[in-house]
């Protein structure tokens, strides 16, 4: 069987056993209201309280669709971008309290370009290992994916997610979240 596809009821044992160490996360199973962006009524919420990390695939990426130099979109020091000791060691630069990237409609002025953070939220993909929990590695023995949604985004509010929809998210989500480019956009944000 595919990891990624297991049943909800084992799916729901595991995500008990360990919701409590993602409180801002719910689990997203069948039945669950599917995600509509709404950046018009929520004023672009995630792009003003999330600081977004980039990895170097996103860099060259919107560097490639913006045609910028990353010390134009990246934090710097002393006109350098900053390097943290992290998988994505940059940071998107911020302005007012927001992404610097954020145009005053609520728009994403490099939607095509966006980092992966991006692309992921309002999901992420966890792996743990379905006996005890622990992170996994998603290529381990008895490793098992967790589609989880951020509490505060407010856009879950779409139809139903079906048995297929929600394995067809998830299978995206992984896709992303191993350096991908998305098969899908969310309509609302591109307007
Ligand atoms: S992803 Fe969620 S928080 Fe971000 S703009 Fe869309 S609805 Fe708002
Ligand atoms: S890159 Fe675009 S989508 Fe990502 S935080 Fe900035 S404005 Fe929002």
């Amino acid at each position: 069987m595919d990891r990624g596809s297991q049943g909800g009821d084992a799916l729901l044992r595991v995500w008990r056993a360990v919701a409590a160490r993602y409180p801002s996360y719910d689990l997203v199973l069948p039945g669950e209201n599917s995600f509509i962006c709404c950046a018009a009524t929520c004023n672009a919420w995630c792009c003003r309280a999330l600081s977004v990390p980039l990895g170097d695939a996103d860099v060259q990426r919107m560097e490639g669709a913006s045609g910028l130099a990353p010390a134009r979109f990246l934090e710097c020091e002393d006109g350098e971008p900053i390097a943290l000791p992290l998988a994505d060691p940059y940071l998107l630069a911020r302005r007012d309290g927001a992404c610097a990237l954020l145009e005053a409609g609520g728009t994403c002025s490099q939607y095509a370009g966006r980092p992966a953070a991006c692309r992921l939220y309002p999901y992420q993909v966890a792996w743990l290992d379905g006996k005890t929990g622990n992170p996994s590695g998603r290529d381990r023995a008895g490793a098992i994916a967790l589609l989880l949604r951020h509490r505060e985004c407010p856009g879950f509010t779409g139809p139903r997610l079906s048995e297929e929809g929600q394995a067809g998210l998830l299978a995206e989500m992984l896709r992303l979240q191993s350096g991908a480019e998305s098969t899908r956009d969310w309509s609302e944000r591109e307007t």
